[in-house]
């Protein structure tokens, strides 16, 4: 289970978190949804702590860490939290350098340490669970965004965190090409894997997501199953926005 306790995030003056507090349970899919600006990305980037909340507390399975005015928090403990998860960004960021497949291996031979036989081996059922496999060794700027998508998403997967985030994982892609990614989520949703994911792709919420969060200006307005907050939201404000995105 992922669990956030009264998480408040400021950049300077700016309070983008107000008391943050949701839960999401094991192998099932959250989308955060919401207008922008709202702190969807900066809510997926303190369940992985590349930003530090002000206050509150994150956990993500036995791992639990919690942040204060004058209570500092070990960067060792920060990794050990963070190794609990896998990022998905909307422009990919694949190394430029390395093929699909080393792009896939990287975390797992130079985080992991493993050996680079047993790295590729793991990389290459990866990159088939994605539909991948027959682009093992394409450069990045050969593929499409489509992908390039999926191979980011077989890299997040490689070192077996307990939750994948995917912020805007469609939103760089043609209908066509987020539809592949939208599969692929799909497919992985359904084995289990636990996501939470920000997106404006209602296509990719309400084929994926179970629950969903609905935050505006840093605080949630709305949570529930997704089947009844896209189908008959309870607040005015969530009704309005839902029917920007149709
Ligand atoms: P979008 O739908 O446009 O992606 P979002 O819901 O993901 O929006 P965030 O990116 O989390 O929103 O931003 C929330 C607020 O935090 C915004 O006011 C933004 O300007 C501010 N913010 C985010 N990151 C930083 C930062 N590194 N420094 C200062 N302010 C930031
Ligand atoms: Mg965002």
């Amino acid at each position: 289970m992922i669990e956030l306790k009264d998480i408040e995030k400021r950049f300077g003056d700016n309070v983008v978190l107000k008391d943050v507090s949701v839960t999401m349970a094991e192998r099932s899919v959250t989308a955060l949804v919401g207008p922008s600006g709202g702190g969807k990305s900066t809510l997926l980037r303190c369940i992985n702590l590349l930003e530090l909340p002000n206050a509150g507390m994150v956990k993500i399975g036995e791992e639990e860490l919690a942040f204060g005015t004058g209570r500092r928090v070990a960067t060792g403990d920060i990794q050990r939290l963070r190794r609990q998860t896998g990022m998905v960004f909307q422009n990919f960021q694949l190394f430029p350098h390395r093929t699909a497949i080393e792009n896939v291996m990287e975390g797992m031979t130079v985080v992991l340490k493993w050996p680079e036989a047993k790295a590729r081996e793991r990389a290459m059922e990866l990159l088939e669970k994605v539909g991948m496999a027959a682009k093992a060794d394409a450069w990045p700027a050969t593929l499409s965004g489509g992908q390039q998508q999926r191979v980011a998403i077989a890299r997040a997967l490689a070192p077996s965190p307990r939750v994948l985030l995917c912020d805007e994982p469609t939103s760089a892609l043609d209908p066509e090409l987020a539809q592949e990614v939208v599969d692929v989520l799909d497919r992985l949703a359904e084995e289990g894997t636990t996501m939470v994911m920000a997106t404006h792709d209602l296509r990719l919420a309400s084929k994926v997501a179970d629950e969903v969060i609905f935050l505006e200006a840093g605080t949630v307005v709305e949570k529930g199953p997704a089947a009844e907050v896209f189908g008959n939201p309870q607040r005015e404000r969530t009704k309005r926005f839902i029917a920007t995105l149709r």
